[in-house]
């Protein structure tokens, strides 16, 4: 078996003592004879998963009993959709944040539910950023605000969150569970699983309770935050093999030491491909610095035909996954928490060999 270090942005990288426990298990889950996988969302040993991962979610957050842990399908794109329809009321108006491709996904499908003001944009903004916090213009009595805390194809994350009137919605699909995280600041977080929390096809959602209670009466039951916290997210059945590796992501979080220590490590993490990256002329980051992302790096060469060398040398030495979004170019790693500072150290010293070959 062969290893390598995947810089992939999503599906990503997961901890290796993860797989290895999922495999051990796979065909006989704790004796019960038969996989998670082909067990029933009702039975014993599933529901001591489901309830596993949500409580280790509590914990690692340090979530009070004013919030709900909701597991639904549909990625982080079915919550652009599924927010406004659940906390967007007639007549009511959402301030939205765009920092970037994710953030206009999240405008344009909202637009599509009812009113949107867009109270800051730096969409295209090069070198790319997050808006500051001291250039959002709120809309009076706004119904909630939306930012994307990582911006995952730019690489420019919100290092301070906004304080707001209305309720703060997040789409963190890219950064939770990377830092410490103070939830009662926000109403709504969402998060697609297959970039920090596990593999595709779960979606995490983080619920102030009070704001289920916002929807109206004709968004079908199937799209209401409330029927899914009602039924601890087994209103239907639940992508019971994603959430017991949630399940096992978590625990392993909590193993290591909790979000302070991730953050420690993710910063280091990412210390260490900046300083590089800013210690020439030879590469050159495309986000602001202020607002770089620990989780994204981007960064381009003097040439694309330098980059696509790169991006091949690189694979050839075990390390894939690092080109750069089809609609920007350049290179991306993606150091997720289950990205080992081993495989850092590996990139930086291929970055290294690589200038002092081309530079
Ligand atoms: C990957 C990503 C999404 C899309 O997630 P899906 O699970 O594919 O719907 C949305 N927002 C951000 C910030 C992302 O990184």
């Amino acid at each position: 078996m062969n290893r390598v270090y995947n810089f992939s942005a999503g599906p990503a990288a997961l901890p290796v003592a993860v797989l290895e426990q999922a495999q051990s298990e796979l065909l006989d889950y704790q004796g019960t004879g038969r996989s998670i996988m082909e067990d029933s969302h009702r039975s014993k040993a599933y529901d001591a998963v489901h309830n596993e991962a949500i409580q280790n979610l509590r914990d690692l957050l340090d979530l009070n009993d004013d919030y709900a842990v909701i597991f639904l399908t549909g990625g982080a794109t079915g919550q652009f959709a599924m927010a406004p329809m659940n906390l967007l009321g007639e007549g009511q108006v959402a301030d939205y944040t765009n920092s970037g491709a994710w953030a206009a996904k999240a405008i344009k499908e909202a637009r599509v539910i009812g009113a949107v003001n867009v109270i800051a944009d730096c969409e295209k903004d090069m070198p790319a950023r997050v808006p500051r916090v001291d250039e959002l213009q709120y809309t009076d009595n706004a119904a909630y605000v939306h930012i994307t805390s990582n911006e995952t194809i730019s690489g420019a994350q919100w290092k301070e969150f906004p304080v707001t009137q209305a309720p703060l919605v997040a789409d963190m699909s890219s950064d939770i569970l990377s830092r410490p995280l103070d939830v009662s600041r926000f109403g709504l977080i969402y998060a697609g699983a297959q970039k920090n929390l596990g593999p595709a096809g779960v979606t995490l959602v983080i619920l102030r309770k009070d704001l289920a209670e916002r929807v109206s009466d004709s968004v079908p039951l199937f799209y209401r935050y409330k029927t899914h916290m009602a039924a601890n997210s087994l209103y239907n059945t639940p992508p019971c093999f994603p959430i017991y590796m949630v399940m096992l992501v978590t625990r392993w979080l909590k193993e290591k030491g909790g979000l302070a220590v991730m953050a420690e490590s993710n910063e280091r993490k990412a210390r260490t491909l900046y300083d590089l990256i800013d210690a020439g002329e030879f590469y050159s980051g495309t986000a602001m610095p202020e607002y770089r992302s620990t989780m994204n790096v981007t960064f381009r060469l003097p040439s694309e035909e330098l980059e696509a060398a790169f991006i091949r040398e690189a694979t050839r030495e075990g390390m894939t996954g690092l080109k750069g979004h089809r609609s920007v170019g350049g290179i991306r790693a993606s150091i997720y928490n289950a990205m080992p500072e081993g495989g850092v150290n590996a990139l930086v010293a291929f970055m290294k060999e690589f200038e002092r070959k081309n530079g």
